[in-house]
């Protein structure tokens, strides 16, 4: 399966990314309704079994295709606290919650954030998405604990290309090595640990994995990582123009086990508004305030998720999810 990844930081200086949040289209009914008046397709929410927890997006890095515009500094979500969060975790383990997934920007940029993972382990296995460069490693000290937590913590590395010039283009030199020996440490000491990589028009995915299993084994890690390979999603506030998603497309899903993938089922995003946190319905949404479904967990699973955002015809047409590979 197709999966995308929240964690698309990189670095490029040259390119600032605007915190805007998109504009809704002027039409009254567009939520319900596609541009040629057709009934909009939707997703109704079974059980929630996945919390994002979105960290910020400060990042210290600044990739031009971030999904999230992260970038040093960047306040468009502001860093979330243990304090913020503890409710809502609290709230998810009530409702039955089975994982914990963050995201950012960098999470390890955040200073509570290792408190935070702390907090979430001890009551559920965590997923957490970084570029694993510097703010990972300085912290290694801080991580060690967590190993003896009763959950295991598995972290996606964002790894570009099987090369590291390519990688290190928008990321910034030295990149590429610094997320290998994140690699290679989270690896040694016992973490679960995937690789999100971009995908080419065309490629052949067993010919490019292999790239990245040569490179494995220089560095003395596993050549079975799991990938985790994604499209490009575009930058907060942007339409790439994909087709609407009807209620006749989503024919093509016709029942609750079909419609599973979609993320918007079975996770929810806590994501930081000023000095709030509000639930959004997934990951890939939170530049659109449609998608705030409430102040709490359990009025979030009620509104029915009209599949009028741009990133709504990945999920759709490639069965994108950013949860962890199985
Ligand atoms: S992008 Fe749209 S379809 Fe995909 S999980 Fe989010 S709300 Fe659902």
């Amino acid at each position: 399966m197709t999966t995308v990844t929240g964690d698309l930081s990189g670095d490029s200086p040259t390119r600032k990314i605007p915190a805007i949040e998109i504009i809704a289209p002027r039409a009254s009914d567009s939520w319900t309704h596609t541009r040629d008046g057709q009934p909009r397709g939707y997703i109704d929410a079974r059980r929630l079994r996945e919390l994002w927890i979105h960290t910020g997006t400060a990042c210290n890095l600044s990739c031009p295709f971030c999904l999230e515009g992260s970038h040093p500094g960047d306040g468009r979500i502001p860093g979330m606290t243990l304090k913020d969060a503890q409710p809502f975790i609290q709230e998810a383990l009530d409702m039955g919650v089975e994982q914990f997934s963050f995201t950012g920007g960098e999470p390890f940029v955040i200073r509570d954030f290792v408190h935070l993972l702390d907090y979430a382990s001890r009551q559920r296995p965590c997923f957490v998405l970084t570029n694993a460069t510097d703010p990972l490693l300085k912290r290694r000290h801080q991580l060690l604990p967590l190993l003896r937590n009763p959950h295991p913590i598995h972290f996606r590395v964002s790894l570009d290309f099987p090369d590291a010039a390519r990688h290190d283009k928008d990321r910034g030199a030295g990149s590429f090595n610094k997320a290998l020996e994140g690699i290679r440490w989270l690896h040694e000491q016992g973490f679960r640990v995937s690789i999100a990589r971009q995908t080419d028009v065309g490629e052949v995915p067993a010919r490019v994995e292999a790239g990245y299993r040569a490179i494995f084994r220089q560095w003395g890690i596993p050549e079975d990582l799991a990938f985790t390979a994604f499209p490009d999603l575009g930058v907060p506030g942007s339409d790439d123009g994909s087709p609407e998603i009807t209620e006749t497309c989503m024919e093509q899903y016709p029942t609750p086990e079909s419609r599973a993938h979609f993320m918007c089922t079975y996770t929810r995003m806590l994501v930081k508004k000023g000095d709030r946190v509000r639930v959004y319905a997934c990951t890939l949404v939170d530049d659109d305030p449609d998608y705030d479904l409430g102040g709490t967990l359990t009025e979030s699973m009620t509104p029915r998720i009209m599949l009028r955002h741009h990133r709504c015809f990945a999920c759709y047409r490639f069965g994108a999810s950013c949860s962890a590979p199985g």
